[in-house]
């Protein structure tokens, strides 16, 4: 079995305590890898390296281009051992093979060539005299060091978006990956040694988030926390990291509301509502968990979309005709199985896939919940789990206030012909993203931008760059003069 040490410098290193701790496989609970359980000491050397390479090192003094060079061959790394990098994310994660090969990890590479690329056209908009006297021109200069903490639901995605752009941008970062999927950030650091790039310009500490989390979040030598996971805890992370002034980037949960209006093609909006609601198991955080379907076409869609669901294969990951893996742990499935115990109170259960049949893993099929009560807890709170929840709507305003009655603002979508009620929607809901007869795409060129309780920051795009730049004015004086012409109002005469 593979042991992985920390990545600090470059270099694999046991945690200060030598403690470890056991990776296991979701779909059948059995070890797969060990690695260190890094604790605050752990931290602190990371720390200590980025800064180094931060403050002292080439990395951020190289032209963009070398750092593209470097990323894109990054991306060759995942590119060449795809089928390595996904098989890591399918013992780790559980998730079907088909997704994580055609899905997470080929994403993935796009998006590292894309913030390859976005790394060379960061630029500074200025070089004008606003005042006759002198010359103004703009710098975009990287923050410094990076914290980046990570969630389990796209282990390799999230370090990629977090962790990517800071360091197309010059920064350097500290990992932090989620305790259940380390696996393939440890092995992207074993591509980013490979890559050629710097010591101290990208390190993993893997350990638990309460010791190794919020030594980032507080340490004063880091400068930002680009974090993605829970609201809990992007709560704490902001109310810890306040004590040190950091820049902030928090990507938190969604509840995305899946909008059917009675003149949408009910076909192709049952199929975007299986996959929406049950991408990456519900284990996504634009997951569309909250169908709003209009009244004269609910009973169709509500048959269609059960029909539908049930043809959902739940299973072994391995296969390729699976659909759906299991969740990521006992605890995650404990919760889901929660949720579904509160629908049958606060709705009606209208399809239960039942209990699974395997004897390990942490197996769930999918459910469906009616409600007509947008106060719900099955409505208002992220499940993160294959349970969905339908409800039905008169009006173009109620189904818009319904939609944007929740904490959250991260993904949305409207199901309609009419060009009208589609741009109305897409100007009218509070979400960072509005899917059109469409749910979940997310171009690399295209932010990921939360709105409201979901954060703030974008993920992806060119704006992922700017996220992770800081902004300096550089102003020479163009007169020469001894005394300038405005000296007098400090002191002398005109
Ligand atoms: P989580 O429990 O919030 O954990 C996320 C990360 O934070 C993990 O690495 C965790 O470490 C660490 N952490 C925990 N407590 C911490 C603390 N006190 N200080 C610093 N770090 C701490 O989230 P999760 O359960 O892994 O992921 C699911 C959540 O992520 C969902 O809410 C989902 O919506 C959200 N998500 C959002 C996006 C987006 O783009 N907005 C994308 C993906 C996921 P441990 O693993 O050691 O606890
Ligand atoms: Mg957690």
């Amino acid at each position: 079995m593979k042991t992985y040490g920390l990545f600090i410098n470059n270099e694999w290193v046991k945690s200060s305590r030598e403690e470890e701790e056991n990776v296991i496989n979701p779909a059948n609970e059995e070890t797969i890898a060990k690695v260190q359980k890094g604790g605050v000491e752990d931290a602190r050397a990371a720390i200590d390296a980025a800064r180094e390479a931060f403050d002292k090192g080439e990395w951020p003094r190289l032209s963009p281009a070398s750092r593209a060079e470097a990323i894109l061959k990054l991306s060759r790394f995942l590119e060449e051992d795809i089928i390595k990098f996904g098989e890591t994310e399918l013992a780790n994660t559980g998730k079907p093979v088909k997704q994580v090969v055609d899905y997470d990890v080929a994403y993935t590479i796009d998006n590292l060539r894309f913030f390859a690329g976005a790394a060379r056209i960061i630029d500074g908009v200025a070089a004008k005299e606003y005042v006759t006297e002198g010359t103004s021109i703009l710098r975009r200069e990287p923050v410094g060091v990076v914290g980046a903490i990570t969630p389990w639901n796209y282990p390799l995605m999230m370090v990629a978006w977090r962790a990517i752009p800071a360091i197309a941008a010059g920064n350097t970062v500290v990992v932090k990956p989620a305790t259940y999927t380390p696996l393939s950030t440890l092995e992207l650091a074993n591509a980013v040694k490979e890559a050629g790039i710097p010591k101290g310009v990208f390190n993993v500490v893997t350990g638990p988030g309460s010791t190794v989390g919020e030594e980032i979040a507080t340490n004063p030598k880091v400068d930002m926390v680009a974090f993605t996971g829970s609201n809990e805890v992007g709560r704490r992370i902001s109310s810890i990291a306040s004590g040190t002034v950091k820049r902030l980037s928090l990507e938190l949960g969604g509840k995305a509301p899946f909008i059917v209006f009675n003149d949408a093609d009910i076909d192709a909006a049952t199929e975007g509502a299986v996959v929406g609601s049950f991408v990456n198991n519900g284990q996504d955080c634009s997951a569309a968990t909250r169908i709003y379907v209009q009244e004269s076409v609910y009973e169709k869609f509500r048959k269609m979309y059960i029909e539908k669901i049930k043809k959902i294969k739940v299973g072994d990951p391995t296969k390729r005709d699976t659909d759906l893996g299991p969740l990521i742990s006992s605890e995650q499935l404990k919760r889901v199985r929660g949720y579904v115990e509160v629908g049958k109170n606060e709705g009606e259960v209208l399809y239960d896939g039942g209990e699974q049949e395997f004897k390990s893993g942490f197996f769930i099929r999918p459910v469906l919940i009616g409600t007509e009560d947008n106060k719900a807890r099955i409505v208002q709170e992220e499940i993160f789990g294959p349970v969905s929840v339908i409800l039905k709507f008169k009006g173009y305003e109620e189904v818009i206030e319904k939609a944007n009655d929740v904490i959250y603002g991260l993904g949305s979508s409207v199901w309609t012909k009419d060009v009208r009620t589609a741009m109305m929607a897409a100007r009218d809901l509070r979400f960072g993203t509005v899917w059109i007869n469409d749910h979940v795409p997310i171009p690399s060129e295209m932010p990921w931008s939360p709105m409201k309780g979901s954060g703030f920051g974008a993920s992806t795009s060119r704006y992922s760059l700017e996220e992770f730049t800081t902004l300096k004015h550089v102003y020479v004086d163009l007169t020469g003069a001894a005394r300038k012409s405005w000296y007098y109002q400090v002191y002398g005469e005109k």
